[in-house]
């Protein structure tokens, strides 16, 4: 057991070489098991082709990232730059050199890897769009020489069409789970904490877990609510890890059956954005504030909440996030992984939105890494005015959320020039729908015209993200 999980790497004193499946050069170097790897010319030319060979066990590798992802959170912003700078130029190198989609994309453009020497050239690197990522063929997308046999698939959940299959390699595996855990020790999680986590697909157990390390329960969406709180009422889980829908069929679970539960130390949020009425429902029943956590499916966790939830979070050390907006205001996220070499993700423009960060803006945790003020979610899920203004769900909910005898809402842009809102009330004797619909229609333009409509209850699948603000109108330039 030990030996399949365990790796032989070279790894460089001073440059990448050997810390990722390839090296600079482009070469496959591979963690496969038991492989040694003797020569290596630094292409960094800091030093004299020192390398060193190293034992590992592949959860060493994870610790190790994550021992270094926590130091990465209070670096001084010069050095997490210069670190920024220094992977995306090899990220650039490999991709080029590597992957066909890349190569064609760049040449394209008239772009070439060595055109990037600072972050201020970030915008001359041409973005990839999710619509080309998706119609990609796999060959055309892996880093040549890709093993696949070797490489842990996944999937989006292709809610705008199509989904998305993204090819890990060993490494990948390895980095990602070191990026969802980085998340968790900033938050002060401990090695014996039992977690609960409740997904569509249960992940892997391991057999640490079973003497006590990062104990772990799987539930499945598919199981019903009262099957997890009793589960949650009876174990007592130190974390609960799920999406703001299911936290929130949990707690719902929770009051309606009256259990006693202890409140959980962690309740991490994530798959979708945590509305307020969520975040106030699981606050109140769980006694314990969520975490919101923002990722994609193509290149993990990369954003979230601190223990002052003053905005997001960027792990800068491990993703680059541009915002392509003035600072405050808001615009699409960009993303690209700095280590992902099988399949890179390189100025992927993601179809969500976010509020710019503020230049020098800091936190009172004294984390350095860049904030992020807000997350909004999809383009789509926003009301576009006339004038190209969009309205995201913070503006209906300033004034829906304050209304005690809204249940749930939903806000439906049917046409341009149509807004629908639709309201399931606690009590509907005391309907107050147009008082409630007059307060919105005063920040709307005289153009716009807001329909109002009683529901009964917005019923949700187990596996369906709630949805608040829906729009019909297709964004202009959309890329997925
Ligand atoms: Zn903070």
């Amino acid at each position: 057991m030990w030996r399949r999980s365990c790796w032989l790497i070279g790894q460089c004193a001073c440059c990448d070489w050997g810390n990722s499946p390839f090296s600079p050069s482009g070469e496959s170097i591979g963690l496969r098991p038991i492989t040694l790897q003797t020569a290596h010319r630094c292409k960094a030319l800091r030093c004299s082709g020192r390398y060193s060979l190293r034992v590992r066990c592949s959860h060493l590798t994870a610790l190790k990232l994550i021992r270094q992802a926590r130091a990465a959170s209070y670096w001084p912003p010069e050095k997490l730059r210069a670190h920024q700078e220094h992977h995306l130029r090899l990220l650039l190198e490999h991709a080029y050199a590597n992957v066909p989609l890349y190569r064609r994309l760049y040449d394209e453009a008239g772009f070439r890897p060595e055109q990037f020497r600072s972050l201020a050239d970030v915008k001359r690197i041409p973005l990839l769009r999710k619509g080309v990522l998706k119609a990609a063929a796999a060959h055309d997308v892996l880093a040549g020489g890709t093993d696949r046999s070797q490489c842990t698939v996944v999937c989006t959940s292709g809610s705008t069409g199509v989904p998305l299959k993204m090819y890990l390699g060993p490494f990948e595996t390895q980095w990602q789970r070191a990026a969802a855990w980085r998340i968790l020790f900033e938050h002060g999680y401990r090695w014996t904490d039992r977690t609960l986590e409740i997904r569509m697909t249960p992940g892997p157990s391991h057999w640490m877990q079973k003497l006590g390390i990062a104990p772990k329960d799987w539930l499945s969406i598919l199981d019903p609510p009262l099957f997890w709180a009793q589960c949650l009422a009876k174990k007592k889980h130190q974390i609960i890890v799920a999406s703001a829908t299911t936290l929130g069929a949990l707690a719902e679970a929770v009051e309606s059956a009256g259990l006693e539960v202890k409140a959980p130390r962690l309740i991490i949020s994530d798959s979708e954005t945590l509305p307020p009425s969520a975040r106030e429902l699981v606050h109140r029943v769980l006694k314990t504030d969520p975490i919101d956590v923002f990722g994609l499916v193509e290149v993990s966790n990369f954003a979230w909440q601190c223990e002052l939830r003053s905005g997001y979070h960027v792990s800068a050390d491990s993703h680059l996030v541009e915002i392509d907006a003035a600072p405050g205001d808001i615009g699409p996220m960009i993303i690209t992984d700095l280590q992902m070499r099988t399949m890179p993700i390189i100025r992927y423009d993601c179809g969500d939105m976010a509020q710019s960060m503020r230049e020098g803006q800091t936190c009172g945790c004294g984390r350095t890494l860049p904030i992020i003020p807000q997350v909004f979610g999809r383009a789509i899920d926003s009301v576009l005015l006339p004038d190209n203004r969009r309205l995201y769900w913070p503006f209906f909910h300033e004034i829906l959320g304050a209304q005690e005898e809204i249940l749930q809402w939903r806000v439906t842009q049917t046409s341009a020039r149509e807004i629908r809102l639709q309201l399931a009330l606690l009590d509907r004797e005391m309907d107050r729908t147009e008082s409630i619909a007059a307060e919105i229609r005063k920040q709307l333009p005289r153009d716009i015209e807001l329909v109002t409509e009683l529901v009964e209850r917005f019923e949700y699948a187990p596996n369906q993200k709630v949805r608040q603000v829906i729009s019909h109108i297709k964004p202009a330039a959309s890329g997925t």
